[in-house]
């Protein structure tokens, strides 16, 4: 009988873009594959191989260390190429030892593929370096989770004698016993502390902190396992190095773009809709209403989009004035084989200031819902001003919103592209009955805004601005979010 092999695979932290090439080429080959709780699913997607979970699932228990190694034993005795797959690394607090050495105890070849671990990644992940010239010279890393019992105990007080930078794995469940273990030890409470939880995976959290209090914040951000607990100076590093997540929260269609654009910013974004757009019918009478007017308004993205795939309305506009609202518009404006106008400042001056002697009447093709800032300007200016909606904004029932007011404290930066996405933020929260937990949170974080009808709405809601850019586009509100910190 063909003669099977076992690969024990360290699957590091969580994205499936910290696996080894070794690792994924194993993954791809492997007709068997035993992984566990610690892993993240997405790294088994499509693959080809009988999947088995040895960890902990819902209404089953997890198998027994020896019902593992029995069961890698049975399938590389069926032939079988098997990869034993485990978060991190195999060899760190993973059993992989035990599990080599029950293979080379019946003599069934095994081969090791190393992971990245999260007792370095983790930390790495959220910003803390856990060596630093001038701050940490060593690295110590123990469990925080010993089977009680054990013939050798870790000696928590030698532990907080030492110095540099300490890492704690399964370090949860037990914080409050091991803080104090090390408090009591001698290590002062005032030492710099950090936990991570799932670090790498897209849910990763960070809370930082003095030792003493570690404990209570980590509470406080509702950390669970996966998580570590980091213990030293070079915490503080993470304030400089961990990378800013920033809310958006604009609607579907505009998300993913966006997202993308705070990536290649260097941010992490978090995207949460809180409105959504609803699109209308058009006016039986538009094309009547487009051609009495000498110029054609534009002031979203998504306006153009929806009015534009109407294949007359496109025709006709090809006679008129186009105006854009921002160069965001102007580009889809473009993209659609027109020649659009935007006046250099957004605001009614500017439009009149652009259009003079060659305007009497202005047709506003936008959302339901849209500030009339510059209809009023240009009403009296003496220019006649109609007004299509094209789509109404409504409050989203998005549960990613829910997950961040939740979770709003964790947040760095948030990004309003429009007085609805702060209202209907705001309104959702209070639903949720966590108004204040939301404006707590968004006054300890930066506040970019998009233009000024923006600012003023968040200053009627009483929140505080940070930021907001010259151009009215949300990569220029990135670009100045840059030079702030
Ligand atoms: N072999 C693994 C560690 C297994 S012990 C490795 O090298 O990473 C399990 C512990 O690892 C967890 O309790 C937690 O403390 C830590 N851990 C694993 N993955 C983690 C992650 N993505 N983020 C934070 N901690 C993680």
């Amino acid at each position: 009988m063909a003669r099977g092999k076992v690969y024990l695979v360290g699957a590091g932290p969580g994205s499936p873009d910290l696996l080894t090439l070794r690792a994924k080429q194993l993954i791809d080959e492997a007709e068997v594959v035993l992984y566990d709780r610690l892993l993240n699913p997405s790294i088994l997607e499509g693959v080809n191989a009988e999947l088995i979970d040895v960890g902990k699932s819902a209404g089953r228990h997890s198998l027994t260390q020896e019902e593992i190694n029995n069961l890698l034993i049975q399938k590389a005795e069926e032939g079988k190429i098997v990869v034993r797959l485990k978060g991190g690394d195999p060899y760190v607090f993973g059993r992989g030892g035990e599990e080599a050495l029950s293979l080379r105890e019946r003599g069934i070849p095994f081969e090791l593929v190393p992971g990245v671990t999260s007792a370095i990644a983790a930390p790495e992940l959220a910003g803390i370096p856990v060596t630093h010239r001038g701050i940490s010279s060593s690295l110590t890393i123990v469990t925080g989770h010993e089977e009680p019992g054990k013939n050798s105990p870790l000696d928590w007080e030698a532990i907080a004698r030492l110095g540099g930078t300490l890492v704690v794995l399964m370090g949860i469940s037990r914080l409050e016993q091991n803080v104090s273990a090390l408090i009591k030890g001698g290590k002062s409470p005032e030492t710099l502390a950090a936990v991570v939880e799932k670090g790498g995976w897209p849910e990763q959290k960070l809370a930082t902190g003095k030792l003493a209090d570690i404990v209570s914040i980590a509470q406080k951000a509702e950390i669970k396992p996966p998580a570590i607990l980091v213990v030293g100076d070079v915490v503080k590093l993470s304030e400089i190095l961990a990378v800013k997540k920033i809310a958006i929260l604009r609607p579907n269609g505009q998300l993913k773009e966006s997202a993308e654009l705070a990536e290649s910013y260097g941010l992490k974004p978090i995207c949460a809709p809180s409105i959504v757009l609803v699109e209308r019918p058009l006016p039986m009478d538009l094309m009547q209403r487009v051609l009495d007017a000498d110029c054609v308004a534009f002031t979203s993205a998504n306006g153009v989009k929806l009015a534009l795939k109407n294949e007359t309305l496109r025709q006709c506009l090809a006679t008129k004035i186009v105006v854009s609202i921002g160069p965001i518009t102007g580009i889809a404006l473009k993209s659609f084989g027109l020649s659009p106008e935007i006046p250099e400042e957004y605001s009614s001056e500017g439009l009149e200031r652009m259009l003079k002697g060659r305007c009497k009447r202005v047709l506003f093709l936008r959302s339901a819902q849209g500030s009339q800032y510059l209809s009023k300007g240009l009403m009296e200016f003496g220019i006649f001003v109609d007004d299509i909606p094209l789509y109404d904004v409504h409050p989203s029932a998005d549960p990613r919103l829910d997950k961040l007011i939740r979770e709003a404290r964790e947040i760095d930066i948030f990004a309003f592209t429009s007085t609805s996405t702060a209202r209907f933020l705001v309104q959702r929260a209070r639903e949720l009955g966590l108004e204040v937990h939301l404006m707590d949170a968004l006054r300890n974080a930066t506040v970019a805004v998009i233009g000024q009808p923006t600012a003023k709405e968040l200053e009627r809601l009483g929140i505080r601005i940070d930021v907001m850019p010259n151009k009215f586009t949300f990569e220029a509100m990135l670009k100045t979010l840059r030079s702030y910190s």
